[in-house]
């Protein structure tokens, strides 16, 4: 990755990570232990949840909720297309195939309206994402998933903290799961978390993230002895752990979640300020009833009209002034893999592929700047007023 003066994110780690960190190392004990019992009782406090199940990654814990609700070959998954790929991917892990849905033009989720329409009987889950942290719909999903019992899956990976008609995310349905890699709202490194309050679903994650071992009773540390010895397997799992130097760091995290949120937010501010009124420039559109919103990313998006080529000048425009800024997010259903594997091509999710060759994300992290919001809608503003004075030749 390229290294800008303005990144695209940046980790905000302070002291308390770093005596956390050191107090694990110090201690003796690097996994399975109690640093991973707190993050995870923060978690789950956090969420409203009775169960957190931390995980190597946000990808592992969607792989082992897919798993533990007996979703398998022959199954229908329905997803979205505009996502990280992770989301979609979990579902061809196990067999499944997943049933991608246009979305809406503003919120960027899964479209309900399309989603109920793609049940089929071989429907066994919806996995809905919040795209870029944003909730909306996703009473609506519960809705349809209950109207037609099945569960819905929350890939939350990008909207820790987020509170929307009073839920919070993680907790609209049978599990959320949480990623915490780098370039979120809390990092642990590596690492991820499943939410849920089905007991069951729990424990099996919890023996999936260990190679299967049999869980040593609720809430207690894994060592593998409630069924028999540490080298007894009851089913196909993974190691899927996640150490406690990472657990560490989730733990200062999750404490000064708050001031990571409120930083993020105010950072969103200063750009929706400064944006608002530049010309073919759509900003992010969040639902009143979301009375906390958790940024993941900043993402606009270029008027209608503008094509893919002048986007990806934009961005590269801003890179050469030293300016993180990315393509979030390449339609899944476009990607080499899926189009190759499932047939797939251009056309088949026309709202998706129009808003995805129009957006980029700019630079967003806790503690930017007011002079760093300035230099990135400057060289923007500059760089799209070229692209049309270019169009009018
Ligand atoms: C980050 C993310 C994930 C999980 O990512 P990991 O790198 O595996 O932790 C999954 N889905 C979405 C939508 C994400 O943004």
């Amino acid at each position: 990755m390229a290294h800008h003066e303005i990144p695209l994110s940046k980790p905000d780690i302070t002291d308390l990570e770093e005596s956390l960190v050191l107090e694990v190392l110090r201690s003796g004990r690097l996994s399975i232990g109690p640093m991973q019992e707190r993050f995870e009782s923060l978690v789950a406090q956090r969420c409203g949840t009775t169960h957190a199940i931390a995980c190597s990654s946000g990808t592992a814990g969607l792989h082992m909720v897919l798993i533990a609700l007996g979703i398998g070959p022959g199954d229908e998954v329905i997803t979205t297309p505009f996502s990280f790929i992770a989301s979609s991917n979990a579902i061809l892990y196990v067999g499944a195939k997943p049933v991608f849905v246009d979305i809406c033009p503003t919120s960027l989720n899964a479209n309900p309206e399309l989603i109920e329409k793609a049940i089929t009987p071989h429907t066994k889950a919806i996995l809905a994402v919040e795209a870029f942290g944003n909730p909306k719909y996703f009473d609506e999903y519960a809705k349809i998933a209950a109207k037609h019992e099945i569960p819905l899956i929350e890939d939350s990976c990008e909207a820790l903290g987020t509170i929307y008609k009073g839920h919070k995310a993680g907790s609209f349905g049978r599990a959320g799961v949480f990623g915490f890699y780098p370039n979120k709202q809390i990092t642990t490194g590596e690492g991820g978390m499943v939410v849920t309050n089905d007991d069951h679903l729990a424990d099996a994650c919890r023996s999936l993230r260990n190679q299967g071992r049999a869980v040593a009773g609720r809430g207690s540390i894994q060592t593998g002895s409630a069924g028999g010895s540490w080298l007894h397997h009851e089913r196909l799992g993974f190691n899927y752990r996640m150490s406690e130097i990472n657990a560490a760091l989730g733990v200062a995290q999750m404490q000064r979640l708050d001031e990571l949120i409120t930083a993020r937010n105010d950072t969103a501010n200063q750009y929706v300020e400064r944006l608002l009124d530049v010309p073919d420039l759509i900003l992010p559109t969040i639902d009143p009833e979301c009375s906390v919103m958790s940024w993941f990313v900043f993402v606009v998006r270029l008027a209608a009209g503008y094509t893919r080529e002048e986007r990806d000048r934009v961005i590269a425009g801003l890179r050469m002034h030293d300016i993180g800024a990315g393509d979030y997010f390449p339609c899944i259903h476009l990607q080499p893999i899926y189009q190759r594997a499932m047939g797939f091509g251009e056309g088949n999710f026309p709202i998706a592929e129009s808003v995805s060759q129009r957006t980029l994300a700019l630079p967003f992290f806790a503690g930017m700047t007011t002079r760093d919001v300035e230099m990135v809608g400057q060289t923007l503003e500059l760089m799209i007023s070229r692209e049309n004075l270019s169009r009018r030749g």
